[in-house]
Parts: C-alpha cells; sequence; structure tokens
C-alpha cells in the first residue's frame, strides 16, 4: 500500500535500523524506544493488525513470534525477559495500521493495561 509507513520501510523508501529479516518478516529498531531494546516485527505483506495476520495465515503470525524471540536472544534480553505487544484499535494506542510486533525489554517494565485517558476526552 503506497500510503502505508510500514509497507514504505519493506519497499525501502523510508530509511528504517534493520536488525533481523526473513522472507516475509522485517524487524527494525523503533524510532522512539520506550525501553532500551524496542524492535518492531512486521510481515512483509500489508495486513492490518494481529487478529488479520493470524485470519490470513497462521504460520505467519507464529513467524512474526519466532523472530521477536530472534531479536530479543541478539540484543541479549531473552534471559533477563522482554515484552511483546500487538496494539490493536484505538484505545490501544496503535498508530500504524500495518501489523507489528513491539519487542520491549533492557529494563524492568512497568505494569501495563492501567486505564488512561481516552481519545477526544
Ligand atoms: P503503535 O502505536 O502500536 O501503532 O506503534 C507504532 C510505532 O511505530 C510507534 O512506537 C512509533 O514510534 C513507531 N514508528 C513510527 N514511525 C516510525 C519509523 N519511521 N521508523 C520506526 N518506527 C516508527
Ligand atoms: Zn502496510
Amino acid at each position: 500500500m503506497a500510503d502505508c509507513l510500514f509497507c514504505r520501510i519493506v519497499a525501502g523508501d523510508i530509511p528504517a535500523t534493520v536488525v533481523h529479516q526473513t522472507a516475509r518478516t522485517l524487524a527494525f529498531r523503533d524510532i522512539s524506544p520506550g525501553a532500551p531494546t524496542h524492535v518492531l516485527i512486521i510481515p512483509r505483506e500489508h495486513l492490518t493488525d494481529a487478529a488479520a495476520v493470524a485470519a490470513a495465515d497462521p504460520t505467519l503470525l507464529a513467524e512474526l513470534v519466532t523472530a521477536g524471540a530472534s531479536v530479543a536472544a541478539a540484543e541479549g534480553i531473552d534471559a533477563s525477559g522482554y515484552r511483546l505487544v500487538f496494539n490493536t484499535g484505538p484505545d490501544s494506542g496503535q498508530t500504524v495500521f500495518h501489523a507489528h510486533l513491539h519487542v520491549l525489554g533492557g529494563a524492568q517494565l512497568g505494569h501495563f493495561g492501567q486505564p488512561g485517558v481516552r481519545h477526544g476526552e
């Protein structure tokens, strides 16, 4: 999709710091990291969110998780632990509607799931 930021990264039109890739996935550093390690794993194919990936091809969803584990090992955070997150929809804060798995680690992470302020309130 021409107007999709992550499709443009896949195409090489927008630069990214790529840390891992497979035939069907790409991993690059988040431009605004929320933890010492913050990498995004995406399918090269445009699919809007994790559920769409699972519906299109469950193996591809597993490949994203496996790539996340490989990145965690390469970053040296597999033993200390890490968090895998798929934001889905507005309340989650999803801003890019091309599925992406956040890999967060390298520090003790705060608790999650606390309610915040809804958009527009
Ligand atoms: P989400 O809020 O779950 O949709 O996550 C989108 C993520 O993409 C955010 O954490 C952004 O910091 C990140 N992001 C936005 N633009 C870029 C970019 N050009 N390169 C790398 N990460 C980006
Ligand atoms: Zn896309």
